[in-house]
């Protein structure tokens, strides 16, 4: 593989092949540390979208009949591959989607691990025998939903490929991949991989293109299940749209998590995680802990620590190795962050540092944006209810353990929490009492192919990773064998 501009793949994938929309026509894909045009990307018009459609559907029973092992060793020798070339794939994902090229190293080496992980759970996808009657064999089947379609957003490209391919293909389904419009260039680098690891023709199928155009037809059309990564906005749309035909869903959307500090913490490992929780890839991602509920007792040190090592993280060139925050995706997302910073100042937060973009050298067309601590934030506020999804920290003080629970859960969303706390009954209750699907005790973020994890309230439907995931993307059937005499009568 080779990451020049020349080489980087940029057409539709579907049925093992590149090729050029129906109407050839492209959309740009910028990057966004300079500005500069990376890539024309095909652009899939409906009728490409059925044509994937159609070709996943006529390749799917063949896999779902393919023997477990093969399916197993797809699933491997796609991780191996995705481990030889980590280094060419970070470089276009950090060009693709403006990240620290240090994150993007990391990243792709995770995303081999959810292939790794997946290739074991093809051949441990088990169905039970159920006690029902001693006349009867009562067991249950899990059979593949059929065609799959994976919709996902820029903010994570390859390690959300990782989260959502493996597990469906591991449970026998083909798969139509709309990646999102920013970053699409790795979706396409990973098919041609996922080709040469030798899946079948057809299993997986890749077309870029915009989310109203593209994405609603992929919705629309003749697909067993949408699996959607993305904003609560566009999943409750998604939901409703795949409503009508009772399509299934799974949706993991968007959160506003809470980082909660108690004063019985150890204060340098909780300052270290609460602030890699709100800027790891610039704040942009669903699980950042964005809210900093600290104990009152401590505020005043913990959040002047906080704000000092804030001001030290080197925001720069995504392609340098030392730099900790890079670009901010697109010139929509840096409206978006200013328009939030902006309400949060109207509203009467204060800014204890940050709240500006930041120039980089030789990158002056860049999208770089400066950590940002507000205080004096009161929870009905926007900065505090909404996702940014910016390096943006609202920071709530409480005074008692109900409060700091109280203020965890007065938010819509439910997708993480984070405490930090050195007292086991008191994380333990939290963890209890928390509406949230992931909690973190003295961490924040950790994820796993093998652990699952769902979002809560309006930040999801469904699991993501684990095997449960893949059950998930099976149909449950029950099959009852008489094995006695008697048979039901009037
Ligand atoms: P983000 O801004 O985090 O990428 P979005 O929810 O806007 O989140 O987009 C996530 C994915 O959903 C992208 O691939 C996008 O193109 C797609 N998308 C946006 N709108 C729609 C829609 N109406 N129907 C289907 N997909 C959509």
């Amino acid at each position: 593989m080779t990451t020049t501009t020349t080489d980087i793949e940029s057409r539709l994938f579907i049925d093992g092949e590149f090729a050029e929309s129906s109407d050839g026509a492209t959309f740009e894909s910028l990057n966004p540390a300079s500005g500069a045009v990376l890539s024309n990307v095909a652009h899939a018009t409906s009728a490409d979208v059925d044509r994937a459609v159609a070709t996943a559907r006529r390749a799917q029973p063949q896999w779902a009949d393919a023997p477990l092992a093969e399916r197993a060793r797809v699933l491997r020798k796609t991780a191996e591959l995705i481990e030889a070339n980590v280094d060419e794939l970070s470089v276009l994902e950090s060009r693709d989607a403006g990240k620290p090229i240090s994150d993007c190293r990391a990243q792709v080496a995770g995303t081999a691990q959810w292939f790794d992980f997946f290739a074991d759970v093809s051949t441990h996808l088990r169905s039970d025998v159920i006690p029902s009657a001693p006349d009867h064999l009562n067991y249950t089947l899990r059979q593949p939903m059929g065609v799959v379609a994976t919709i996902t957003p820029w903010n994570y490209p390859l390690p959300l490929y990782g989260i959502k391919l493996p597990a469906a293909l591991a449970a026998g389904d083909s798969v139509v991949l709309k990646p999102a419009e920013q970053p699409p260039l790795t979706a396409l680098a990973l098919a041609r991989l996922m080709r040469e690891a030798g899946l079948p023709d057809g299993v997986l199928n890749v077309i870029p293109g915009l989310g109203e155009s593209t994405g609603a037809a992929l919705v629309d059309s003749d697909v067993d299940m949408i699996s959607f990564t993305g904003s609560t906005d566009v999943g409750r749309k998604i939901a409703a749209q795949a409503g009508s035909d009772l399509k299934k869903v799974t949706l993991e959307l968007g959160g506003k998590s809470p980082s909660i500090v108690f004063a019985d913490s150890d204060l340098d490992k909780a300052a270290t995680g609460a602030l890699f929780t709100f800027c790891v890839h610039q704040g942009q991602l669903c699980s950042a802990g964005t809210r900093l509920l600290v104990e009152d007792s401590i505020r005043d040190e913990f959040v002047g620590r906080l704000v000092g090592m804030a001001e030290e993280l080197r925001v720069g060139d995504p392609a340098d190795d030392s730099t900790q925050l890079g670009a901010v995706m697109s010139q929509e997302q840096m409206d978006r962050i200013e328009g939030y910073v902006e309400s949060g100042i109207e509203q009467g937060a204060r800014p204890l540092t940050g709240a500006e973009r930041v120039t980089v050298d030789g990158l002056e067309n860049g999208l770089f944006y400066r950590p940002t601590v507000f205080e004096d934030v009161s929870t009905d506020m926007k900065i505090a209810q909404e996702e940014i999804f910016g390096p943006v920290l609202s920071v709530l003080p409480f005074s008692s353990d109900d409060e700091a629970v109280g203020l965890a859960n007065d938010v819509l969303y439910g997708l993480a929490a984070g405490i930090w706390t050195n007292d086991l009954r008191r994380a333990h209750r939290f963890a209890r009492e928390v509406e949230a699907g992931i909690v973190y005790v003295n961490t924040m973020n950790a994820l796993a192919p093998w652990s699952p994890y769902s979002g809560w309230k309006q930040s999801g439907l469904g699991v993501e990773g684990g095997i449960e995931q893949a059950e998930s993307f099976t149909k449950l059937k029950t099959v009852w064998i008489n094995l006695g005499d008697d048979v039901p009568s009037l």
